[in-house]
């Protein structure tokens, strides 16, 4: 594996992926094995080892499609209802056709999925319709699965440069992108045939409820880049209005995760300890009930855990806290909160656009083309609802083979 030296001022390439997170590992992946020949350059503004929502904290394929639990049909008829009929189908479509192949590409990295004892993909219901969760046991080593996948294909990476904005010939075609050196201020241009934006969602565009300042929902390093250099590009953005709001815990900045508690019995409460919301899994009609609760006086919400058996809450404390978020165990046992004997207070996140959970993202159609000629997207920042980390991979894929 190779890399652009610092103090390069430009460089040539084939394909310039931006972000090396999730869907932007994948997509310099299969463009490369697409066409070895090719120069396809991964510029990431951290490490690409550890960078990006899945560096830590997967629990589970939220939205797998697999034959036998769900039908590409069915996801895709129930994301549209999800999202009022505003969204593009065809994207939907391909992505529900397709995942499954994505899912047994990586369960051959080495990335291991709950599977029942005749060895198939044991996939859970939690959505309101629909079976669609598949667990991922040791999902903290994804994105080490897929850095070895990277290293083998010798991919060029390039850390510590963030891209700052994309440059378009007189025809209004993409040519690059500049991107400044997070160490040392040096400038880069890289000079693209076609480039793919991987850079996540937006999230901390302003304070959660709390007035916490790192509690963001989404990987605290995204703060839409990707939606501001596409626009300033000339590409469409789309679902806007979609943004999303998530519980936190308050004063920690991390997911309070009622729906990983969910299956096991635990659920959101109210102050007098009542369950309020049908289903704790993130939509819309979701953070209303959350909101309504709120403005009817019976805040604050907590997650509520402590009628639990024992043997249930270190099952749910083992996911959460080493799972999930390593963080999350130290800052409860700091703050004195015992799952057992008290519930935990959780606040709302501040405003992100994130198509990964939402529907708000750069517009791009089912071969993640956005409206610019030679620019795709991909992940939480394409507009394809609902996407979360399958989603990345799937459309870095047809991005990348594009
Ligand atoms: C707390 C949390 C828990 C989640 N849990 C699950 C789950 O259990 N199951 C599931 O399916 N999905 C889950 N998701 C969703 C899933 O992780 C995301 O949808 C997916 O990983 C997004 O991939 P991405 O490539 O779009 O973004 P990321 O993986 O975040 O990658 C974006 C990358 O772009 C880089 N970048 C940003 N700006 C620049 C710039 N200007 N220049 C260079 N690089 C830049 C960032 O450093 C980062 O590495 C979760 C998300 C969060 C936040």
């Amino acid at each position: 594996m190779d890399e652009i030296g610092t103090g390069t001022e430009t460089f040539d390439c084939d394909v310039l992926v931006i972000g090396g997170g999730t869907a932007g590992p994948m997509a310099a992946y299969k463009a490369k094995r697409k066409n070895p020949e090719a120069k396809v350059v991964l510029l990431e503004k951290a490490h690409v080892k550890r960078s990006g929502a899945i560096s830590m904290g997967m629990d589970g394929l939220n939205n797998s499609v697999i034959p036998g639990y769900a039908t590409p049909e069915q996801y895709t008829k129930e994301i549209t209802v999800a999202n009022d009929g505003i969204v593009n189908q065809a994207a939907v479509y391909r992505y529900a056709q397709n995942c499954y192949e994505m899912i047994q590409e990586l369960d051959s990295f080495g990335i291991r999925f709950l599977k029942d004892e005749t060895g198939n993909f044991d996939v859970k219901k939690v959505h309101h319709i629909g079976t669609y969760v598949l667990p991922m046991p040791n999902g903290d080593t994804v994105k080490k699965a897929l850095y070895r996948q990277l290293r083998k294909a010798r991919l060029l990476m390039t850390n510590r440069y963030m891209a700052t904005r994309l440059l378009t010939g007189k025809d209004g075609r993409i040519a690059g992108a500049i991107a400044v050196n997070t160490r040392d201020a040096t400038f880069l241009v890289i000079r693209a045939k076609s480039v793919i934006l991987c850079m996540g969602a937006a999230g901390r565009l302003g304070l959660p409820t709390s007035g916490y300042l790192y509690g963001t929902y989404e990987n605290a390093a995204n703060s839409g880049d990707g939606y501001a250099m596409a626009y300033h590009a000339g590409a469409e953005l789309s679902n806007l209005e979609c943004y999303q709001i998530n519980p936190l815990i308050k004063d920690y900045n991390g997911p309070a995760c009622a729906y990983v508690a969910g299956p096991f019995g635990g659920f959101t409460a109210n102050s007098e300890g009542m369950r309020f919301i049908e289903c704790d899994y993130w939509s819309g009609m979701m953070m209303q009930e959350f909101y309504n609760e709120l403005q009817g006086g019976k805040g604050p919400v907590f997650l509520k855990l402590d009628h639990l058996h024992e043997k249930t809450i270190e099952e749910i404390e083992s996911t959460l806290h080493n799972v999930e978020r390593p963080t999350r165990g130290r800052f409860q046992h700091g703050r004195k909160v015992d799952y057992r004997h008290e519930m935990i207070e959780m606040h709302i996140s501040e405003i992100g656009f994130c198509s990964g959970h939402s529907a708000s993202g750069v517009f791009v159609d089912e071969n993640a083309r956005t409206t610019v000629q030679g620019l795709y997207a991909a992940g939480d920042m394409a507009s394809v609802p609902h996407n979360y980390m399958l989603g990345a991979f799937t459309n870095g894929w047809f991005a990348g083979e594009d």
